[in-house]
């Protein structure tokens, strides 16, 4: 297990100290400044997975005298750990295959490797090392697809539990248009097994399930008909929906001739009663004003995934549509790991830059942290226990390392402050830009993941 046991006691108390970052709201609908909290020198008091204080050292340090670990990071920034939106853990060993369309690059990468998760083995396995690749690399949180067998459910579920990480993942309901092996023998048979699966993992310590229809072309009407009963029947008990939406012209054409009925297909989601709150969609690359309209209303949540979208040329999130501050719509970041080409967060903010450019909209260094942690958490409505380090949170976090190769040492000393630095370490982001995380109190590292 990569962990650091010093700092793993979970019935002492423990800290970590170091420059720190963190929000207090959302700086795409109040001025940045007003949404950021800076420590020069923070101390966060870490007791049972939680944050019991936070403060800078020199004011809260004496209330503390006998605490024996203290985490120190010089030239470093803490942050929440990072929350990602949208990734398919099923999709790790094909990461980086010749893209083509996002169609094409299913049915010949995607759907092949995916009918290996009905071996608990394979699935296990593939689990433990995707899980073990993004706490390295940040994250803490994780909004993940396995794919249509329990074993697939099983494995990440319990992979998660084991390394103290938040996960909500679920059986993907997929009845028509996809291979034979991958395929649900029928709705109903398909929805209940997703049920069971729901009532065994949801609320099991960090644990909590999605319905997860993979998206409208790969389920028959009555399959999202009963997804959507799902959902309701267990929405206000904290259980998600989540899917993909209007990622690529070629599928919103598609979407059109399956369901002529509908108005648009964000409208598809809606008949079938999967839009509402803890619903996620990813992608969103082209949205039609009152698509963005019902999204907002029913208070749905959206993943931004720019280097899936670039890798596989599907269409370009704009994220000042999604955030227009008259209808806002819950954005956080997505990896999209396999279409996405990077299992970090805080990578996917550097082509998020990139992506906004394209039509001269720059996104601002808070604004991007924001949708990496708090904009993330919002997203997946946990912004009441992570996201923040803030007392009584969940103690999960990843620290930067502004020294973590010699470049990278030399290139900050010419940074005036602190967003400076962090801007230029997201473009850079070297593959050692993190160097720890902590998720609900457990530290990992690369050196004890050696
Ligand atoms: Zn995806």
């Amino acid at each position: 297990m990569p962990q650091n046991p010093e700092a793993v006691s979970m019935s002492g108390i423990t800290a970590v100290r170091g420059e720190a970052v963190t929000f207090t709201a959302d700086p795409f609908l109040h001025p940045e400044e007003e949404c950021v909290r800076h420590y020069d020198d923070a101390l966060i008091v870490i007791s049972d997975g939680k944050i019991m204080d936070v403060s800078e050292y020199a004011d809260i340090a004496p209330k503390y005298p006998g605490l024996s670990v203290v985490d120190r990071y010089e030239d470093a920034l803490i942050v929440p750990g990072f929350v990602d939106c949208h990734a398919h853990y099923v999709q790790t060993s094909i990461v980086g295959s010749y893209g083509d369309t996002l169609l094409a690059w299913l049915n010949r990468y995607t759907f092949p490797e995916e009918t290996r998760f009905s071996s608990p083995e394979y699935a296990s396995l593939i689990a433990g090392r995707f899980l073990d690749r993004i706490l390295l690399r940040g994250t803490t949180t994780a909004n993940l697809f396995a794919t249509t067998y329990a074993p697939s459910v099983d494995a990440i579920f319990e992979a998660a539990r084991e390394r103290g990480m938040r996960v909500i993942s679920g059986k993907v309901l997929q009845d028509r248009n996809v291979p034979e092996a991958l395929r649900d023998p029928s709705a109903e048979e398909s929805v209940e097994l997703s049920e069971e699966l729901l009532l065994k993992w949801h609320g099991r310590g960090r644990q909590l399930y999605a319905v997860i229809p993979r998206f409208a072309p790969t389920s028959t009407p009555r399959q999202l008909e009963l997804a959507g009963e799902l959902y309701r029947k267990y929405k206000d008990a904290g259980v998600y929906m989540h899917s993909h939406l209007d990622e690529a012209e070629k599928e919103i054409r598609w979407v059109a001739e399956l369901y002529p009925d509908c108005a648009s297909y964000t409208d598809v989601y809606r008949r079938y009663g999967l839009t509402g709150e803890r619903a996620v969609f990813a992608h969103c690359c082209v949205v039609r004003p009152e698509e963005w309209q019902t999204l907002h209303d029913s208070g749905c949540g959206v993943a931004h995934c720019p280097s899936s979208n670039l890798f596989l040329g599907g269409g370009q999130f704009k994220f000042w549509e999604a955030k227009d501050p008259e209808r806002p719509v819950l954005t956080g970041m997505g990896t999209d790991i396999g279409g996405g080409t990077n299992f970090s967060v805080f990578g996917e903010l550097s082509e998020a830059y990139k992506v906004g450019m394209i039509k001269a909209q720059p996104l601002s260094i808070i604004r991007s942290l924001y949708l990496a942690t708090l904009g993330g958490a919002e997203t997946l409505r946990l912004s009441d226990r992570t996201g923040r380090i803030e007392k009584g949170y969940d103690a999960d976090l990843a620290v930067l390392d502004f020294k973590c190769n010699d470049f990278v040492e030399w290139r900050m000393q010419q940074c005036s402050n602190v967003w400076e630095r962090l801007f230029a370490l997201q473009t850079l982001h070297p593959s050692r830009a993190v160097a720890a995380t902590y998720a609900a109190g457990r530290k990992y590292t690369r050196e004890a993941h050696k």
